[in-house]
């Protein structure tokens, strides 16, 4: 699970330009509406393993542009979050899951944590890495 601080959220700061990303293969492509003002990287046993650096997004800013067949998911604990991922090339895509900015899961409020290193054209060094704790956090 992915915690998702308030911030990142409809921040009237952030830049709105769409964004397309793609996995390696391009089994699996998306775009979102704006650029993430910090991306996340988390120390729980799931994103250590896998690497990326999440972006959040509600799901009016985000649109699968590749067929929803092509995207293989992965489970694991309270089986509340969908994480994505191409079962081509193995890339980490997105992420389904309900808000947690509670502590619990608010399935009305649906969020998308897309893997920000699958940016096309979008300088992702620019953007400030947030270390989250998700090893002692859950
Ligand atoms: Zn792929």
């Amino acid at each position: 699970m992915l915690p998702l601080p308030h911030e990142a959220v409809g921040d009237r700061r952030s830049s709105l330009m769409t964004i397309k990303a793609s996995c390696h293969c391009k089994g699996t492509t998306f775009e979102v509406s704006q650029a993430p003002q910090t991306v996340t990287q988390c120390t729980c046993s799931f994103c250590s393993k896998r690497g990326s650096l999440w972006a959040y997004y509600v799901p009016s800013q985000f649109k699968l542009t590749s067929p929803p067949e092509n995207v293989s998911v992965y489970q694991w604990g309270s089986k509340t979050v969908k994480h994505g991922f191409c079962a081509t090339c193995g890339c980490g895509t997105f992420t389904e899951t309900p808000d947690w900015s509670t502590g619990e899961p608010d399935f009305d409020n649906p969020k998308i944590s897309v893997n920000s290193r699958l940016f096309d054209d979008f300088d992702l060094d620019k953007v400030e890495v947030v270390v989250i704790d998700g090893k002692n956090l859950w």
